[in-house]
């Protein structure tokens, strides 16, 4: 690619696809770079074709949720009938019980105890006066949710759970997790919510739209898309070099090509795009780089010889004591994901790239998982038809206390080239999810087509250009 119009693309994730998918709608020539042998990202469905059938399956649960109307839209268009709505059942199992979640009054009492709800209320009410009182404000992640819910009820399903995920403690995990994911949960909004059965904030959704073969879905049609407008979707392929001068990207080498594009719109992990930068980044940058961790996942999919597991979409498992923090079964969000009178279970591990989890081997983490199945009654091990392990390595980039600071060195710089833009979730070190990262995509691309940098850290942060009606829900452009 050396025509000097024409836009590359690194990562195709959700960000990366909307930004092509966008400007390919433009009549703009693009060529996406993907490290990986199909389209996604962390969004990506993969297919396995056993003797029973076709078995699909997400790279971990993805509910899809927006406040975003244009979003839907753009993924109507582009589904038709496969964008389908699914109900949503979702639980957590704390100390050796069920619990639905969003929470159920009947269900949390009976399984909890008046003991231990009175001791919430208690703890909440404390922390509430305390909370009048306070000056300071909460600086972990720990901090906050005490300060919010009381520590009884941070420590029953919030601190243990977020703990497995990051691998950190909580009160080393920056407090912007918190207050871009729960800020707007209250003990008052799920109690109105479980007794009126309406309102209440927006984790708590009784409903979700769903491709009907899976997350994946969404970006294999835009990948086709813009290739039968012309444009490119390399995989297997990775950038080894950004070229730069004045302030401009002037070329990236890929591969043994030197493509010469107008802009670079990135969404491969921040940490990596620094790395390729020639001139090399100044010290700073590169030292800031080298202080951003990402958490990995293993994951194990069973396909099984069953009906069903459960009736739930997924169960969380916040305890330490269960190796796992999360099963999924995809049957229960389409029936298309495996086939007829089989199903499958999809189980992640929270872990570092290279630590004990991550080099474990299928075997052994399928022995770790079956131990809790079984004794749980979810399976056994006789209905096990096949074993597959994939490794995410960068899955959830981690808020530490000096991330921010950190991820604004880093993106700082980056920022200060005319034409390159880093998006997304590995790309800018923000946790989205799609809807955002689907935001920040789109508004890199009108970034190049209008020839204005959008900002897009405020993509998700409650002042962001498209709840303000920013984008038209006009898809016909
Ligand atoms: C277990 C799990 C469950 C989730 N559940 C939900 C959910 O329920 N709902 C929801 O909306 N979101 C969910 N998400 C989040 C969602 O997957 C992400 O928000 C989304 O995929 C981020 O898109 P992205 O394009 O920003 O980044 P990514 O999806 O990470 O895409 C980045 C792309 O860059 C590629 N890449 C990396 N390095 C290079 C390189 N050097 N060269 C070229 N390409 C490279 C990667 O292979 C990848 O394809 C979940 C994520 C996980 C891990």
């Amino acid at each position: 690619m050396n025509n000097s119009d024409s836009i590359l693309v690194l990562g195709a994730g959700p960000a990366g696809m909307a930004s092509a998918w966008e400007l390919s709608r433009a009549g703009k020539q693009v060529t996406v770079i993907e490290k990986a042998g199909q389209v996604g990202g962390l969004a990506k469905t993969y297919v396995f074709n056993e003797p029973q059938g076709t078995f699909r399956v997400d790279n971990g649960p993805h509910r899809f949720f927006s406040k975003n109307k244009y979003l839907y839209d753009m993924i109507g268009d582009l589904l038709g009938e496969k964008w389908i709505q699914v109900k949503r059942l979702t639980r957590f199992f704390v100390d050796g019980k069920f619990y639905y979640y969003p929470v159920r009054f009947r269900n949390v009492l009976g399984q909890m105890g008046i003991f231990k709800a009175n001791k919430m209320l208690r703890d909440y009410s404390i922390e509430h006066v305390k909370g009048r009182l306070r000056k300071k404000k909460p600086e972990s992640f720990e901090d906050f949710v005490v300060a919010r819910f009381g520590r009884t009820l941070a420590e029953f399903n919030m601190i243990n759970y977020t703990e497995k995920i990051w691998g950190i403690p909580a009160k080393e995990i920056s407090v912007d997790w918190a207050e871009q994911r729960i800020a707007g949960l209250s003990i008052w909004a799920a109690l109105k919510k479980m007794l009126v059965k309406k309102g209440g904030p927006k984790t708590l959704v009784d409903t979700f739209y769903y491709p009907s073969l899976g997350s994946g879905l969404v970006y294999e049609t835009m990948s086709k898309k813009i290739q039968e407008k012309g444009s490119e979707v390399l995989l297997n392929a990775q950038p080894t070099r950004i070229v730069h001068e004045n302030g401009s990207v002037i070329s990236v080498d890929v591969g043994t090509k030197t493509l010469r594009p107008r802009s670079v719109i990135s969404s491969i992990p921040i940490t990596r795009s620094v790395e390729l930068f020639d001139p090399i980044a100044p010290e700073a940058v590169r030292q800031a780089a080298k202080k951003l961790r990402f958490r990995a996942q293993v994951y194990l999919f069973l396909t099984i010889d069953k009906k069903k597991v459960t009736d739930d979409n997924w169960v969380y498992f916040p305890d330490k004591e269960v190796p796992f923090g999360r099963i999924t079964e995809m049957k229960n969000f389409s029936k298309e994901m495996c086939p007829k009178g089989r199903t499958s279970l999809f189980i992640e591990f929270f872990c570092f790239e290279g630590d004990e989890i991550w080099n474990a081997g299928k075997e052994k983490l399928f022995d770790m998982a079956m131990e809790w199945l079984e004794k749980l009654k979810f399976l056994k091990r006789e209905e096990v038809l096949n074993i597959h392990m994939i490794k995410e390595p960068d899955a959830y980039p981690i808020y530490d206390l000096e991330y921010a600071e950190n991820v604004r060195v880093i993106t700082e710089w980056l920022d200060s080239f005319e034409n390159f833009f880093a998006i997304g979730r590995p790309g800018r070190f923000r946790y989205t999810n799609q809807d955002h990262s689907l935001e920040m995509g789109i508004l890199a691309a009108r970034s190049v087509l209008e020839g204005k940098r959008y900002e897009v850290d405020s993509v998700g942060s409650g002042s962001e250009y498209f709840e303000r009606g920013y984008v038209p829900s006009d898809t016909s452009r």
